[in-house]
């Protein structure tokens, strides 16, 4: 985009929670037929009407029962909540915002109540269009289906076409109605060995997603929505039952046929293995075997059990479980369309954060989360759920009901295929409860202290909510290295091991446990000697963190006077105040989308700014490096969420993700711009690719320190965390201020190797010789383009790996908080020249495994410990 150019295209953002529905639906022909502009409906769940992008609200009438907003691109946009409501004159309507008001996207606008215009208004349905006239067009709708507050909502787009006949949209985007069918009837036999159990029944549920048609099974008297795997299993059809199929709508005759073929067991046997992977039944076996695997070995004193290190350090405590609380639910409800709406909110936000753990999960993990997206919106338990709370009961109690009720009769088939499914809904049950109960602490573990928690896998926002002060380390059955998790962790100092398999449930609440995360072994009940012994040997070294911590705030210089600056990489403003006191020269790396991890909504600009602000206030003048949103891969964010992807990790990630969502990126920037004084901020790009993206995102640069009056440039870096940008390291570098190697992600895509991925992540290594060879290039480019190159992935904290980087020629290096006293006394051990002998060596060895023990017999003759702990 020209910096001169006017934005042409817009994403607007879901202003309302309910079902996105056709203009056509509307029972009013001014907005079925488009008369005021082109756009889309929403059923209401929601009470609150949010704004659907930045602008300036440009009228809001008495009656408080629409609004509308002008873009800051000139696109105006008006929603009107329900129809024929301006007769309420103000009733039922709290306006928050008043004409001439700048708003931000997903700032409130008017909330309502729902249960009256439900009584007084012809219908709840609130059309949101794209103001017929301004000169933009509908290019992109998300109809036809359930919608959270800050969803992709619309896409609109600047056209002369559009200009000249003024702005009406091309008619019908992406709202075609669904066709009245004829009903149809047919009668099947059940060819299927098992009946219609788990698997089939999530297949046909599946087959008649985005057909219209209404689909009923009847078998025995008994009848059952085809559209819900709950209501279908819970029929307990067996092989040679006959079945009635009927079914209604446009797609009736499409829709009868599917099903009878997967009852005439048409995809029986046939599914590909990749099917077979993700089906209830192979997600069984293999949570079986590694239930199973574990018998044998014994966690016995004495046992000592190898695991990953994912945060490094010593730890002596006792184990402790992560448990989930009972919670407690009021039987009766406060009105129908208030519990209806809480139902749909709590449901919403269990969606949102589904999706982000689908999204970063693989494995089992991946899999259950799938499991618990399809049940979540089943219609047979939302049926249910529904009718109870129209009988007066809470949302969270019919909830349960609906959940108990269909775990019951699950049981009562007494199939053990069945029984598996039950578990999945008593951990949904317990989700959309705690999203219900709208208090935090009910999921929050209360510690003893010196805990060591032990769990299969570990969810940031879990750690988070724990008493930091009483945990003394992580012990994770499944995990890897450098996920999310092990990040924070090893940001907070906590020292964590991770990929120790299934054995870990054999150790009891309380036993005494030494977490060696400098060796990656966990030692259960090693006995009282041993433990004191450790015990003594952490005082010591807590003696001699204190010596290098008060070293750290002097700056840091290689034994033969190289500078090596020994910056920090933050997540929240916590670190940085660590980093401060630890001896940061600066931040080399903010990870934004740390910030605002618990939000549902997107920060506003002004939220931003004043976090980067207070960022670069307590880093007290130094460089504060500021990461564009990187979100996408492993790192989803609830108030994004971002669309199905086969591969996240190739996916939108990272820059992609903010070419992809300009509006936000453009906030960001401005935020970033606007902090004080100039100078001390630098921007940094991540998952680049090649120039062009750059080039982008520097347009837009330059617009927003327009659009902000800011005179003064800034400097604008690039993370090299993709083998092609390490290969165009040279043309990358002229396009770039300074170059910083993100080996987190450079090591998984090098290697082809998933960072999550607990079985691999003994082997994901960034020493591994390609790796160094890569960064080696880049060091070479940078060096030829007078550009500083920094080291901000994993392997900067590790500190076998600083004599290996500072020879390749990196001269900064970006840790996290806790190893940086470590790192500046071990750095002002080395000589750069004996460190060029040993990168050269490094580059000629033939694995990561060759690499780090060159390290070890480096470090031995060099007289340095090899890790920070030891
Ligand atoms: C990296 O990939 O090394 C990096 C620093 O980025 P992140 O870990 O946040 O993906
Ligand atoms: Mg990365």
């Amino acid at each position: 985009m020209h910096p001169t150019e006017p934005q042409s295209r817009l994403v607007l953002l879901s202003p309302l929670a309910g079902w996105g529905t056709p203009l056509d639906e509307i029972p009013d022909p001014v907005f079925a037929g488009r008369m005021m502009g082109d756009g889309l409906a929403v059923d209401p769940t929601g009470v609150t009407l949010h704004a659907p992008c930045d602008g300036e609200i440009v009228a809001l009438p008495d009656s408080r029962h629409a609004v509308t907003l002008r873009s800051d691109i000139g696109a105006e946009i008006l929603m009107h909540v329900g129809i024929d409501t301006v007769g309420l004159a103000g009733e039922g309507f709290e306006a928050h915002v008043q004409p001439g008001r700048r708003v931000a996207a997903g700032e409130r606008l008017i909330t309502f109540d729902l249960d009256l215009i439900a009584r007084r208004a012809k219908s709840l349905l609130t059309p949101i269009l794209l103001v017929d006239g301004c000169g933009f067009t509908v290019v992109r709708s998300s109809g036809n289906r359930e919608i959270a507050v800050g969803d992709l909502f619309m896409e609109i787009a600047r056209t002369e076409e559009a200009s000249r006949r003024g702005g009406a949209g091309e008619p019908g985007c992406g709202s075609a109605p669904g066709k009245i069918g004829q009903a149809r009837v047919r009668r099947v036999r059940i060819a299927l060995e098992h009946g219609i159990h788990a698997r089939p029944a999530a297949q046909i549920a599946a087959a008649l997603k985005g057909l219209a048609a209404e689909v009923r099974l009847t078998v025995q008297g008994r009848s059952a929505n085809a559209h819900s795997t709950v209501a279908l299993m819970k029929l307990g059809a067996r092989n040679g039952d006959e079945v009635e199929l009927s079914a209604s709508g446009g797609d009736a005759g499409t829709a009868i046929e599917a099903v009878a073929a997967l009852l005439a067991g048409a995809h029986q046997g046939s599914s590909s293995p990749r099917a077979a992977q993700r089906s209830p039944l192979a997600r069984s076996a293999r949570h079986f075997m590694a239930a199973t695997a574990s018998v044998g070995i014994e966690a016995r004193a004495d046992a000592v059990l190898p695991g990953v290190i994912a945060s490094r350090g010593m730890a002596v405590g006792q184990a402790v479980r992560l448990t989930v609380r009972e919670i407690e639910v009021a039987p009766v409800g406060a009105g129908v369309a208030h519990e209806t709406s809480r139902l749909d909110r709590a449901r919403a936000q269990v969606r949102i954060r589904l999706r982000a753990a689908h999204a970063s999960a693989s494995g089992t993990a991946r899999e259950i989360a799938e499991a618990h997206l399809e049940l979540l919106d089943d219609p047979g338990l939302i049926e249910e759920a529904l009718a109870l709370v129209a009988e007066g009961a809470s949302a969270a109690h019919s909830w349960r009901q609906a959940i108990r009720g269909s775990i019951a009769a699950l049981r009562a088939l007494e199939d053990p295929r069945m029984a598996e499914r039950a578990d999945d809904l008593l951990d949904l049950e317990r989700q959309v409860l705690l999203s219900l109960s709208g208090d935090a602490g009910a999921g929050i573990q209360e510690l003893p202290p010196d805990a060591i928690l032990l769990a299969e896998e570990l969810l940031p926002s879990q750690l988070v909510a724990l008493d930091a002060t009483r945990l003394a380390g992580i012990a994770l059955a499944a995990g890897g290295a450098t996920s999310h998790v092990s990040i924070l962790a090893a940001a907070a100092g906590i020292p964590a091991l991770v990929a120790l398999g299934p054995v870990l449930r054999r150790i009891a609440d309380g036993t005494p446990l030494l977490l060696d995360a400098d060796v990656g072994q966990l030692h259960v009940d090693p006995g009282t000697e041993r433990l004191a012994a450790i015990r003594r040997q952490l005082e010591l070294q807590s003696s001699r963190r204190a010596a290098e911590r008060e070293a750290a705030q002097q700056d840091c210089y290689t034994a033969d006077g190289s500078r090596i600056e020994v910056f920090a990489n933050v997540g929240s403003l916590t670190e940085a105040q660590t980093a401060a006191r630890n001896g940061a020269e600066g931040c080399g790396l903010l990870r934004t989308e740390f910030l605002f991890l618990e939000r549902e909504t997107p920060p506003s600009e002004a939220e931003q700014h004043a976090e980067y602000q207070r960022l670069a206030e307590a880093l007290a003048g130094k460089p504060l490096t500021i990461r564009t949103l990187d979100i996408g891969g492993d790192k989803p964010i609830p108030y994004l969420p971002l669309p199905g992807e086969e591969n996240p990790a190739l996916g939108l990630r990272g820059v992609r993700t903010s070419l992809w969502r300009p509006d936000l990126l453009c906030q960001q920037l401005r935020a970033i711009l606007g902090v004080r004084p100039y100078g001390q901020c630098r921007i940094l790009l991540p998952m680049i690719t090649d120039v062009a993206e750059i080039r982008s995102v520097r347009a837009m640069i330059e617009q927003a320190r327009e659009q902000i009056g800011r005179r003064e440039p800034i400097e604008v870096g690039v993370m090299i965390e993709t083998p092609a940008s390490a290969l165009m390291a040279d043309s990358i570098a002229e396009e770039a201020d300074f170059l910083s190697i993100g080996t987190n992600d450079l090591t998984q895509y090098t290697l082809a190797m998933d960072r999550g991925h607990p079985e691999l992540a003994a082997r994901l290594d960034g020493l591994h010789p390609a790796v160094l060879r890569l960064i080696a290039r880049t060091a070479e480019a940078a060096q030829a383009c007078k550009r500083t190159v920094a080291v901000c992935g994993g392997l900067a904290s590790d500190p076998a790996a600083a004599p290996f980087l500072i020879g390749l020629g990196v001269h900064e290096l970006s840790a996290v908080p806790s190893v940086i006293p470590r790192l500046k006394a071990l750095v002002r051990g080395l000589t750069v020249q004996d460190c060029a002998r040993a990168a050269r060596q490094a580059l000629r060895q033939e694995s990561a495994q060759a690499v780090r023990k060159l390290a070890a017999e480096w470090a031995g003759r060099q007289g340095v410990p090899a890790s920070p702990g030891s």
